[in-house]
């Protein structure tokens, strides 16, 4: 490392990178060890995925007070929620009410965001450089940079050349964007691009889609709260988060024990009509136990749910063309949606297949496709990320020997429990790669525990340095490797699959994401940490 350390460099303990819903409560656990710490974020408030998805429409679709922390008996006291799927604006007013209560912003440093992080093996201390070039140093570095804040724009030629205003969905302005009679255009139709799309076609003059995959979307079935059934929701809290603690993906909703064809044809059918009018994720995570596993199941649930966007777009061409044909439901992350389909049939809204006819360019007035010159007012890019490890590769970030974390994980990310490499000592990843998603604070909590427990048993013993051997890294990925085989969801191309068309090296399909359950995560980590954490290297 060549060492032009600033003389004024200020140490701490830990350094956290991410002011989101995990860096905020790594702060709060970090303070609990009497560790001092700093957390750098690169946008001007707390609230991460919060913080920047302020594009029309964003929401949750868990539910509300399923996603909210559960670690204060104050907060969980303290705190109405409006709707059950709230919206983005109530969930980052939520997550500044924790900055405020828990008084965490005299830790963190807005507008901060790190360009490097190098690992110094003698001093065994971690040099975080910002991208003013802004020096600091701190015995563990812990990463809470998310696995969705990467935004990546697409490869179309002539993506900067376009004289209108145009916006990513992360990226999004925080003033109030109007569509008020204008020319919109809306490129992608993931989650994000399903909600945004919802909400413009109520006031864009024309809107126009362009598609190039369609998602299988199921109803979210939002509503708000009255206060009486927030007081309901409330005295349930200990039995809701307990329920979350057991099912697979910490969700409310559990996976149905029976197998599609188990049952008459009636009995699913109505079992089917039951979920698609059920709120939230139900349909898709607590469904028949084989509707992502056996092949005539997902078929089953793929037409079943085919023939709702049938009878929901009245143009049948459109709804043709709406319809996946190229993965299953549930391979990929289903989009919740809210009236959806129904914007087909409104007049100012067209969509357009770029399968048909490819876009060329971008262009300074619109968009070129193989047949159609189109004008707009705005275009929106609903172009997704640059997943789980993308936020991880735009930092410059250096183990033992120099050797760079995104070299190493070139052919897919090598990890211990999803928290730590090999070669990376006393570096921590909250949320990294090959570890259990789902509903994501849930994860997060019992992440951010456990590494505290480590950093608390690392300052009991005097440890100074803390590394994954190897050879447990090797069997952790092997692990999460073998727990994709047989998922339809690993044979489909999608972010949870790593694959970005628009990003260089990443159109193979790896193995990014735990795919097992969320218990069986946790318990995993549990006897690790109740063996005084044996299985690692403590110096
Ligand atoms: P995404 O699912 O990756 O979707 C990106 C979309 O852009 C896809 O339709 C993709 O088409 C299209 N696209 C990308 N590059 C393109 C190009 N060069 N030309 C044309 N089309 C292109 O990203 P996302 O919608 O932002 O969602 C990411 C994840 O964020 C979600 O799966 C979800 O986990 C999370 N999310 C959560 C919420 C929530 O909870 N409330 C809301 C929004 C998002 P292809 O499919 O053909 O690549």
């Amino acid at each position: 490392m060549d060492d032009i350390r600033e003389p004024a460099a200020s140490h701490f303990d830990a350094i956290v990178i991410g002011a989101g819903i995990s860096g905020m409560y790594q702060l709060i656990k970090l303070r609990e060890l009497g560790m001092t710490a700093r957390v750098f974020e690169a946008g001007t408030d707390v609230g991460g995925t919060w913080y920047w998805n302020r594009y029309p429409g964003a929401r949750f679709d868990s539910e509300s007070y399923s996603y909210q922390y559960s670690f204060s008996q104050e907060l969980l006291a303290e705190w109405d929620w409006q709707e059950h799927f709230a919206p983005q604006p109530e969930t980052l007013r939520y997550l500044q009410h924790v900055a405020d209560r828990f008084d965490l912003r005299r830790d963190i440093q807005f507008s901060s965001r790190v360009a490097s992080a190098w690992w110094d093996d003698k001093a065994s201390t971690w040099t975080v450089t910002l991208e003013t070039g802004a020096r600091f140093t701190s015995r563990f570095l812990i990463t809470a940079v998310g696995p969705l804040s990467a935004p990546t724009m697409p490869n179309i030629p002539g993506v900067d050349s376009f004289k209108g205003e145009a916006f990513h969905t992360y990226k999004w302005p925080h003033q109030p964007v109007s569509f008020a009679g204008k020319r919109v255009a809306v490129i992608g139709t993931g989650a994000t691009g399903v909600q945004t799309i919802q909400e413009v076609a109520k006031t864009a003059g024309q809107l126009t889609v362009f598609q190039r995959t369609p998602n299988w979307c199921t109803p979210l079935h939002n509503r708000k709260i009255t206060p009486e059934e927030m007081q309901r929701i409330r005295a349930d809290y200990p039995a809701m988060f307990q329920r979350c603690k057991e099912t697979f993906s910490c969700f409310l909703h559990t996976t149905d024990p029976r197998g599609t064809f188990e049952v008459s044809e009636q009995e699913r059918l109505a079992f089917w009509e039951a979920l698609y009018a059920s709120p939230g994720f139900g349909i898709w995570v607590g469904n028949f136990k084989d509707i992502l596993t056996d092949r005539a199941a997902n078929k089953a649930i793929s037409d079943f749910v085919a023939n709702k966007i049938r009878q929901r777009v009245k143009d049948p061409v459109t709804a043709e063309k709406l319809i996946p044909k190229n993965h299953g439901f549930g391979t990929r992350r289903v989009p919740m949606e809210t009236h959806y389909y129904e914007v087909y049939n409104q007049p100012n809204v067209t969509l357009v297949d770029i399968n048909e006819t490819p876009i060329r360019r971008i262009t300074e007035t619109g968009i070129e496709t193989s047949d159609a010159q189109y004008a707009f007012d705005i275009i929106v890019y609903a172009t997704g990320f640059d997943a789980i490890t993308g936020s991880f590769d735009r930092i410059d970030i250096r183990g033992v020997d120099g050797v760079k974390l995104k070299d190493r994980w070139k052919a897919g990310p090598e990890t211990y429990l999803g928290v730590m490499v090999d070669g990376f000592p006393n570096m921590m990843m909250l949320m990294g790669p090959h570890m259990a998603l789902g509903n994501i604070p849930r994860s997060i909590e019992h992440n951010v525990e456990w590494v505290s427990d480590l950093l608390g048993h690392a300052k009991a013993h005097g440890v100074k340095r803390i590394e994954a051997p190897a050879q447990q890294v090797q069997d952790w990925t092997d692990h999460v490797k073998s727990l994709a085989e047989g998922l339809l969801t690993f044979e489909v191309n999608s972010w949870m699959t790593g694959v970005n068309s628009n990003v260089e090296g990443k159109q193979v399909r790896i193995v990014a994401r735990y795919a097992g359950s969320a218990p069986e995560y946790r318990a995993r980590c549990d006897a690790v940490a109740a063996t005084g954490f044996k299985e690692l290297e403590l110096a």
